[in-house]
Parts: structure tokens; sequence; C-alpha cells
């Protein structure tokens, strides 16, 4: 097929790049002109594992464009991806800025028929808007529109888009459905079909159930510090009910990223237009934001006055796999040690440049673990990396003063850690002094 994806962020770029190499003809439009000049010379702006190899295979195969014009980008195409970024306004509810430029910008090269595919995570009601919207823009002409919200998780996007769970398809127009199907065919991954509103409700209903699971171990891990119990004895024993499952349920410094905490945001404020609060989520969300501050409570409680006192942050990425670091934890986590009196020595291994933009400008960027490490008083790990989990507790014991780490992913067994003369501080396990 003949397509064209608006947006080159982790849904429009892993998008367009995987539907390429299932065979179509993809261009991808973006505004962001350094970002398209890179892809075409084959640099992805964003790290996720496998995407510069397809990205290149495809460039070179001919069957994939990057470009800043919307007229090259979608004339002639027969469907249109939608993938632009719906960030949170002030207020909670969802910034569709982005979305209906975008709808502006298409409408005047689109043709009778095209099937217009929302990506984008959008409120309830929202795809009869961009319908309606294109069609006014369009002067009259009709667009078939169709909700297909994302689930890729970013540190295996690659991976999720050719092997995700499921591809929710919904629309009204049981031909333009017909076509959005075929074009996911070959992935070969269970089709739910429904109407535009509950494919709509869809992704923010799973993304707010997968945030309440999080939330929900993260309260019962505390809870079993209190009670001297072990969350991860626990976890295993409720995930092993199938009502319940076993994903999901490790506790740790809180979620983040680009999604979880703005789409529950989203909902939350939608809900509250109709009278429906969602008290559930609330809760959620202020579970959530609780969560950094334990770990802080524990190095003040360990290290006290923390004036002069040099921390390591090991990881800066809201999860390992990805150089994003929208509402990451260890944003809060790091202005709060700070704001305390201490130093910050900082490794992430695909983050840092991103960090920069965002962190105080006082943190000292290291370029391993050991330069991290080297002279601090205590380390605390945010982002369970592969780098981290596998990094000697030898060597953490050579470059810390006084051994101790804070691990806010529960990275090192108990048994391990007993035995290495590190003071071990996770979450919701017993501490090892
Ligand atoms: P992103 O911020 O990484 O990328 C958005 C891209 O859109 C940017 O490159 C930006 O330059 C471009 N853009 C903005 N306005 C534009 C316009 N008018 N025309 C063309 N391009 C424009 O966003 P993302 O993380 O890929 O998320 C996109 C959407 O997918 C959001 O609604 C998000 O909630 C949803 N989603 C994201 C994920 C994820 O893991 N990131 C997963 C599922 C769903």
């Amino acid at each position: 097929m003949n397509i064209a994806v608006i947006g080159t962020g982790y849904v429009g770029l892993v998008t367009g790049v995987c539907l390429s190499h299932a065979g179509n003809s993809v261009t991808c439009v973006d505004i962001d002109k350094d970002k398209i000049t890179g892809l075409q010379n084959g640099r992805p702006p964003i790290y996720e594992e496998g995407l510069g190899e397809l990205l290149q295979t495809n460039l070179q195969r001919k069957r994939l464009h990057f470009t800043t014009d919307y007229q090259k980008g979608i004339t002639g195409k027969d469907v249109i991806l939608l993938a632009v970024g719906t960030p949170q306004n002030d207020d909670g509810s969802a910034d569709l800025s982005a979305l209906f430029s975008a709808c502006r910008a298409i409408a005047p090269h689109l043709h009778e028929h095209t099937i217009i595919v929302t990506k984008s995570t959008v409120p309830i009601g929202t795809n009869e808007q961009i319908k309606h919207y294109i069609e006014q823009a369009a002067c009259g002409m009709s667009v078939s529109i169709i909700a297909a919200p994302e689930f890729l998780r970013q540190g295996s996007a690659v991976h999720d888009t050719f092997h995700g769970d499921r591809i929710v398809i919904g629309g009204e127009d049981s031909e333009a459905m017909q076509t959005v199907e075929e074009l996911y065919r070959p992935f070969n991954i269970p089709i739910i079909k429904t109407d535009l509103r509950s494919a709509e409700m869809i992704k923010y209903a799973s993304n707010a159930f997968l945030a309440a699971k999080i939330s929900f171990i993260n309260e019962i891990a505390n809870l079993c510090e209190h009670a001297d119990a072990n969350v991860e004895d626990v976890a295993q024993g409720i995930g092993m009910d199938r009502r319940i499952g076993n994903h999901f349920l490790s506790p740790g410094a809180g979620y983040g990223g680009s999604c979880f905490p703005k789409d529950l945001s989203a909902i939350m404020s939608y809900g509250r237009k109709l009278g429906c609060p969602l008290s559930i989520l609330e809760s959620v969300q202020n579970v959530n934001e609780r969560q950094t501050n334990i770990l802080v409570e524990k190095v003040q409680k360990r290290l006290g006055n923390l004036t002069g006192k040099t921390i390591a942050i090991l990881g800066l990425a809201f999860k390992p796999g990805t150089d994003d670091m929208r509402n990451a934890p260890s944003i809060p986590l790091i202005k709060k040690l700070m704001m305390s009196g201490a130093d910050v020595n900082a490794f992430d291994p695909a983050a840092t440049e991103h960090a920069k933009n965002i962190l105080p400008r006082e943190v000292n960027y290291a370029n391993t673990i050991d330069e991290a490490l080297a002279n601090a008083d205590g380390a605390v790990i945010i982002t369970d990396w592969q780098e981290i989990k596998d990094y000697p507790l030898e060597s953490f014991k050579n470059h810390l003063a006084d051994p101790v780490i804070f691990d806010g992913r529960n990275c090192f067994s108990l048994d391990r850690m007993s035995e290495s003369g590190i003071a071990y501080y996770s979450i919701g396990r017993p501490t090892i002094h």
C-alpha cells in the first residue's frame, strides 16, 4: 500500500519503518527539519533496538521516504496515519493542537475516500471531530476515519510492532476497516474491531489499568516493609492466580514516561467533564507521586544531612532500552536530593543528552558507572538497565566510601547482597544493613 505517516516520534517512526519493512511504500512527514534530514541520511533521532538497521535497509530499498513537505508526502496516498504527540494541557486534559494542525496541513492534499488512521492517543470523541474537521478543511470531500491506538512499549518498540498482543481497529466504515486490517495482516497479530469511541476508550483503559497495577504493587511493597514481609514472594504468590497474572507486578520508584502520567490525567479530566470522576485513578496518581519520596527518605535516613554528600544516580531514562526522559522518576528524585544539599553524579547509557536539557545544571554527568561512583557516599538505582544489573558488586564496594546502594528497581537478589558487604535498601524487601 501507499502510506503516509504524520509525525516521526517513537510511534510514527517505528510504525513507518516497520510498515515499510512489511513491503509498503511509506512516506513519513514531520515539521522538524533536523529530524527529517537525519532520517533521510539513515540516522534515527531516538534510541530503539533494531530501529537503525531497519531504517537503513528500507531507505536502501527505496520504499521509505522522509519529508517536511506535506504536498509531497500526502499526494496520492491511500492511507494516512496520524502519530503526532498529544501531550498534557495545564488542566490535565489532552493537548490536541498538534493533531489538528496536522489535520489542517494534510487536508488540501487528500483525495476522496482517503483513509485517515489515528495512532495518537486521543480522548473519546476526538476521531469524530477529526473527520468533521478534515472534511470541512477539504471543502466537503469525504474521508474515512479509523481509530487504531498504539500499544508499543518504548525500549522494545520495534519488537512490539511486529509481535504486539492485539491491534485495535475502530471505525464505522467497514471497507476502510478492512483495508487497515489488510495493512496489518502480515504482522499476524490478533485484531479486535470496534466502533470509534470504544477503540479510543480501550487505549486509555489499558494504560489506566497498567498504571493501577504498578501503584497497587508499590503500595503493597510499602506495607511489606512495615510488616517485615518480602514483596517479591508476595508478587509471585498473587501472580500465580491466573485472574491476576504475573506481569507488571514489580515494585519500584514509580512509573513515568510520556504515556502513563499524561493518559491518566487525560482520562480523569474527561471523566470529570462528564460528571463521572475516576476515584481509583486519583489514588493511583497519589501513590505514584509518593513513591519517589520513599527512596529519598531512605537516603536521608541512612546518610543524615546530605549537604556536601555526593550521590551516584544510576539510570536516568524512565525505563531501560530508551533515551526518553519524559516524566522520568529520576527527575523529581534528583531535584529532591539536590534541594537537600546533595551533589549528584549521574550515569545513563542512553539518556544523558536528553537529561541535560531537563535536569538542574549542577548535575555531573558520568560516562561510566565507575566514574559516577567514584568517591560517592551512596548509589541510587533508578533505571534497571542490564549494564547496571551486570555491574560487579565488588566494584560498588571499591568505589563507594561507605558502600550503600538504594535500589529503586530491586535489581539484585537479597541472597547476593547479604554476602556482598554492601548495605542495601530496596523496595518492599528487608533492608541489609
Ligand atoms: P513524540 O513526541 O515522540 O513525536 C511526535 C512527533 O510529531 C515529533 O517528531 C513532532 O515533531 C511531530 N509533529 C508535531 N506536530 C506535527 C505536525 N503538525 N505535523 C507533522 N509532525 C508533527 O510522540 P510519541 O511518543 O511518538 O507519541 C505519539 C502519540 O502516540 C501520542 O499520542 C502518544 O500518547 C501515543 N503513544 C505513544 C507511545 C510511546 O510509547 N511513546 C505508545 C503508545 C501511544
